[in-house]
């Protein structure tokens, strides 16, 4: 945009905060050569210094503000934009539609290396200079030891440097706030360091002197002749660590050398690289596509073709070759010299994929997922904001990816809950990347063995455009299943059973004909909990309304959702009683059980405990991969995606618990996972057998996954979800009010609820449900609340929204006698809302 000289010049700025709305700021004469949308700006806002998002400039201040009320930006950090205009409209869409402040979905857009902290730097003027000399020896009120202190630090110090033990954070700034006041000290607001910085290496290159026959006058010796050798064999300088071992010399020789003038040791930048494990993988060429699969691709291929927006609904059971499907289609758009993205669900699973992708497409590939080092993700962001990477793989936030000329989009295991960001901003992953390709006009693929209620009825709706795979590669049938009612296993042993006789049989078959068994549960830990046989306690959590889940290898009480730890209680606490035993088995506890009547097989387990360490997963995986153990224990993480061609025998422990929680999707979550976890068995030539124990075998998710029948599960689920109201036939928003006051929060709670029904009056088609307990009444300290709205209409609810939160503003005005908008409210950063829930607990 070009803007006219005279003019003052007006940026808006999303900042990272609980506001809903944009700021404008004033850019100062000096700044306006930088000018440019999707740069990040540093601006005064409420009393610190904020870094914000520029999502326009203008020349005129259209609004109502007074222009002498308007701030001036501080420094502009950025030199060139960080959001690229496709990911400004893009994040704009998910905060709208999401209910999200804009800066925080900005913030979420970039690798947090790239996040700058504010300061704040506080310094001594001449009159508190002056003052503090006027004192008695030693000043005997606390502002002017403060100052002195500040004195004492020479003259100017940043607050995060004030040791919190001399003064409080919340002390700091009251004091220098009073003391900037009367003038004494000076308050100033500056940028902080970037948070990761480039990374650099110390390299050694020889110097031409030297190089070849050896300088006359600085004659190396024998020991620095093989460094001189070891340097000549690479035309390129060589990194110092890697010289110490191939020369096999210690650095000082190294150094001695470059103080000499025979080498020079300077240092360059080099790049992070997540995959640089798999650089050297042979190169594999694409498979000849069976006639199902190349339909498919044709199809997609026809609408990027076009330059064409088009949604696929790639439904194929587990196995069935989507994923060369996924490859052939980024193959095609990347001879067209455009960029593919895909999303899978898990961490887990990016090591997998990455590896397939760099099989195919080599350096092209790059990865972003949160567990790479924050170097690393800012590294892999470089390298594809610089154009080096075309293809991305990555877990949800990989969306904001900045590809330019985006060609495909595939979201793998589409249905997967996980694509839902629990926090602000709470968007979806998988309905991000549609409008993504929608605005990208290129084609996306959700792939899937069982898709979403939602993207099934999207489909039928010819929304989306459905492309079949109907069975295995190859036509390797489907594995066997079996459901084992464990009330008879129950009835048999006269006590419960972890595991039952027809999987401990099948087990030991499986390992006698030198076959591998997977064996799920999905709970982690020993036990799930400690009960007191005198009083029926159990021991709770006391930030969370959860029991503590037993650990044995740590010896200690967990909490799953806070991280509470505790020691294990000789005694209740409750009632002193000393019989306290352990209720339901964890993997963890599986894991012994398995070692103690199985001691000659080799046992592993995966979870979220064994994996925490870089590396354990992948680890374990390939042990298990290469034939090294039988059984492998674990929680879903092991249910996904994997591909191993020996594992026969999947047995699911215990599937009821998904079942009884009160949650409208979890029938739909247990089909998924049982279908998922049975796609597990019987990949390769051998066939496979599952086992399902259950309470529930008659329950319609269970009779639906043992035959492995997706279509009969949908007509059921719909029914069901039509017949009570639910997606996808009404949208839902959960409003959840948490506060670390009981009190507080009930009474909140009830005032939103009463805002939310006054705002919805006299519209049948906006339902509020609540405000009730939240199923988890109590987290991390806060007591929680949720009330449900449900609509036929997007656009309803949201008005409702707005409405209700402008008489909460407006309640709060007429308390305190001073006008406010929603956002400057208070009470506003108590209450959250999720649109599209996908969990209600
Ligand atoms: P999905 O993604 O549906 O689970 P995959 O694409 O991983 O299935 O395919 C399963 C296995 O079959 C893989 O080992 C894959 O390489 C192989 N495969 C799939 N399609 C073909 C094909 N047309 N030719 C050769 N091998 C194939
Ligand atoms: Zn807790």
């Amino acid at each position: 945009m070009t803007i006219s000289e005279s003019k003052e010049l007006f940026a808006e700025v999303a900042i990272p905060a609980y506001v809903q709305q944009t700021y404008t700021y004033r850019i100062p004469g000096v700044l306006t050569q930088y000018a440019q949308c999707g740069c990040r700006v540093a601006v005064p806002f409420g009393k610190a210094l904020q870094v914000g998002f520029v999502v326009a400039l203008h020349d005129t201040l259209e609004s109502d503000i007074p222009a002498e009320k308007i701030k001036d930006i501080e420094e502009w950090i950025d030199d060139e934009p960080v959001i690229t205009e496709e990911l400004l409209e893009l994040t704009h869409w998910v905060a709208d539609y999401y209910y999200a402040p804009w800066g925080e979905v900005l913030k979420a857009a970039l690798p947090s290396g790239l996040n700058a902290t504010p300061r704040t730097r506080l310094t001594v003027t001449e009159s508190g200079l002056s003052e503090l000399e006027t004192q008695t020896n030693p000043p005997h009120l606390t502002k002017w030891q403060f100052l002195k202190f500040v004195v004492d630090a020479g003259g100017s110090v940043f607050t995060d440097q004030i040791p919190a033990a001399e003064y409080s954070e919340a002390r700091v700034k009251a004091i220098a706030r009073e003391l900037d006041r009367t003038g004494h000290l000076k308050i100033q607001h500056a940028l902080g360091k970037q948070k990761v910085q480039a990374k650099r290496q110390n390299v050694v290159r020889l110097l031409p002197s030297t190089a070849g026959t050896g300088g006359e006058v600085k004659k190396p010796t024998e020991t620095q002749m093989k460094v001189v050798r070891a340097l000549e064999a690479d035309p390129n300088p060589v990194p110092l660590t890697t010289l110490t071992q191939t020369a096999d010399v210690t650095p000082g020789v190294i150094r001695t050398m470059a103080q000499k003038g025979l080498v020079e040791i300077f240092t360059r930048e080099i790049r992070r690289d997540p995959l640089a494990y798999l650089k050297s993988l042979p190169r594999r060429d694409s498979v000849q596509l069976n006639q199902e699969q190349a339909a498919a691709l044709a199809a997609i291929t026809a609408a990027f073709a076009k330059n064409e927006y088009a949604c696929f609904l790639l439904h194929g059971v587990t196995g069935s070759g989507k994923t060369e499907v996924y490859l052939n289609a980024m193959q095609a758009v990347l001879e067209q010299g455009r960029s593919a993205l895909m999303l899978v669900p898990e961490i887990g699973l990016t090591p997998m994929f990455a590896r397939r992708l760099a099989e195919r497409f080599g350096d092209l590939v790059a990865i972003l997922h949160s567990s790479l080092s924050d170097g690393e993700r800012l590294d892999e962001w470089e390298r594809i904001r610089a154009g080096e990477a075309q293809v991305v793989i990555g877990t949800r936030s990989a969306i904001f990816a900045p590809l330019v000329n985006l060609g495909l989009i595939v979201v793998d295991e589409e249905h997967d809950t996980s694509y839902k960001q629990a926090e602000t901003p709470r968007y979806h992953g998988r309905d991000t990347a549609i409008m993504r390709a929608h605005r990208a006009k290129c084609p996306i693929i959700l792939g899937s063995a069982t898709p979403a209620i939602e993207s099934a009825q999207n489909a039928v709706n010819e929304k989306y455009r459905k492309l079949e795979l109907t069975e295995r590669f190859e036509g390797r049938a489907l594995p066997t299943v079996e459901v084992v009612d464990m009330r008879e296993v129950f009835k048999r042993h006269g006590k419960q059973q972890p595991l039952s006789d027809e999987l401990l049989t099948a087990l030991k078959e499986a390992k006698e004909r030198g076959e591998q068994t997977m064996i799920l549960l999905n709970r982690r830990g020993f036990s799930s909990f400690l009960l007191c046989r005198s009083c029926g306690a159990s021991v709770q959590c006391p930030n969370c309304d959860v029991a503590l889940t037993y650990h044995k290898a740590d010896l200690r009480l967990v909490c799953h959702y806070c991280n509470h730890h505790a020691p294990v209680p000789k005694q209740c606490p409750n009632c002193q009683g000393s019989y306290i035993y352990y209720v339901g088995e964890g993997t963890e506890q599986l894991e012994e059980l398995l070692k103690n009547q199985f001691p000659e097989y080799r046992i592993a387990r995966l979870d979220r405990d064994t994996t925490r360490r870089r590396g354990a997963f992948e680890r374990v995986l390939g042990e298990f991969a290469s034939g090294g153990l039988d059984v492998l224990v674990g929680t879903q993480m092991i249910a996904k995606g994997h591909d191993f061609p020996n594992v026969t025998l999947v047995g699911v422990v215990s599937v009821d618990a998904g079942l009884g929680m009160p949650d409208f999707r979890a029938s739909e979550r247990t089909f998924q996972l049982l279908a998922q976890v049975a796609g597990r068995a019987g990949r390769g030539e051998l066939p496979g057998k599952v086992i399902l124990q259950t309470y529930h075998p008659e329950h319609y998710a269970l009779q639906c996954a043992k035959k492995q029948d997706y279509r009969r599960f949908y007509e059921q689920e719909i029914q069901f979800r039509r017949d009570l109201y639910y997606p996808p036939f009404s949208v839902l928003a959960n409003v959840i009010i948490r506060h670390t006051d009981a009190t507080h929060a009930v009474s909140l709670a009830e005032q939103i609820g009463k805002f939310l029904r006054a705002a919805a009056q006299g519209d049948a088609s906006v339902r509020v449900l609540g405000p009730a307990s939240a199923p988890l009444a109590k987290l991390k300290n806060e007591y929680r609340h949720q009330i449900l709205l449900k609509s036929r209409s997007r656009r309803k609810l949201r008005d409702v929204l707005d409405l209700a939160f402008s008489y909460l503003a407006d309640a709060t005005a007429a308390r305190t006698g001073k006008a406010i908008t929603p956002d400057q409210n208070p009470e506003r950063r108590f209450i959250s809302v999720e649109i599209d829930p996908v969990d209600l607990m």
